[in-house]
């Protein structure tokens, strides 16, 4: 984990690199609580269906699963770094209980925030971190084109002009989503990326706003990875608020990832389906 050394002194005033740090393991143990609000639900669905011979073992997966996210919560909320922020919290708090500043904090994102915090002090530290936004060459591109479509072979990505050039197309529910991406190099050998989801109406416009408001914006795999979250989320409800339709009846039209604690100790990318009235 993240700068536990930093995160151990509760007492100490802390820097904003901490801060980011905290906020990204407590937005890790609120997608843990938001995955275990699921957990009856996935008990008890098998059991509403007609039984047949994989009623059972949904059945016994659901609960396995769902005791394994409770253990995995359980460790998490006491390893010294939550334990410390939770000293912070409640000291900081004593000292000034007004929290109307906080109204102005991103709900989500800090995980993104904690990692970006953590390369460009590397690189300041002059160790040779490969910045992924600033250089991508052509056979980058062609790299990551290529292992995007091992992962996704349902996907088909086209490209053009040399790849500069990418697009794909597919139904997602019941909408075909026609996306393209932009890559322009820049004459200091930078790149910039752009994408769009083709279409002049809603709901294709709050798409092309939630992926242009995207926190790794350099970031091509990623950009592709979310991309093909609108075909891959299966759920058609929001990460955030648990709603279908938001106040202004509008679906889900936003993807983000998080990272999540997964059985061999690295952490896993899962997406998931936001409002854009949701995003932080
Ligand atoms: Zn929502």
């Amino acid at each position: 984990m993240g700068a536990p050394d930093s995160a151990a002194q509760p007492g100490a005033d802390w820097d904003e690199a901490q801060c980011t740090a905290a906020l990204a393991q407590l937005e890790q143990v609120q997608a843990q609580l938001n995955d275990l609000r699921l957990a009856i639900p996935r008990i008890i669905e098998p059991l509403h269906r007609p039984a047949n011979p994989t009623t059972y073992r949904l059945y016994s997966q659901g609960v396995i699963g769902s005791q394994n996210g409770v253990n995995n919560l359980k460790v998490q909320w006491k390893t010294p770094e939550i334990q410390s922020t939770f000293a912070h919290v409640k000291k900081s708090f004593d000292a000034n209980a007004d929290l109307s500043e906080s109204a102005s904090i991103p709900s989500y994102g800090w995980t993104e925030r904690a990692q970006r915090a953590k390369d460009s002090k590397k690189s300041k530290g002059g160790e040779s971190v490969e910045d992924l936004g600033a250089t991508l060459t052509d056979e980058a591109i062609g790299g990551i084109v290529v292992e995007f479509r091992k992962t996704h072979p349902n996907i088909k990505l086209e490209t053009q002009d040399d790849n500069r050039s990418i697009s794909t197309r597919f139904v997602s529910g019941s909408v075909l989503l026609k996306f393209r991406i932009n890559i322009e190099h820049e004459a200091n050998g930078r790149h910039k990326l752009s994408a769009e989801c083709l279409g002049t109406t809603e709901p294709f416009l709050a798409v092309t706003r939630s992926i242009a408001s995207r926190p790794q914006a350099n970031d091509l795999k990623s950009l592709l990875d979310m991309i093909a979250a609108y075909k891959t989320v299966k759920g058609k409800s929001c990460a955030n608020c648990g709603g279908i339709l938001d106040k202004a009846m509008m679906i889900p039209t936003a993807r983000r990832s998080k990272k999540v604690a997964s059985a061999n100790e690295s952490p896993e990318t899962v997406w998931e389906a936001f409002h854009e009235s949701c995003l932080g």
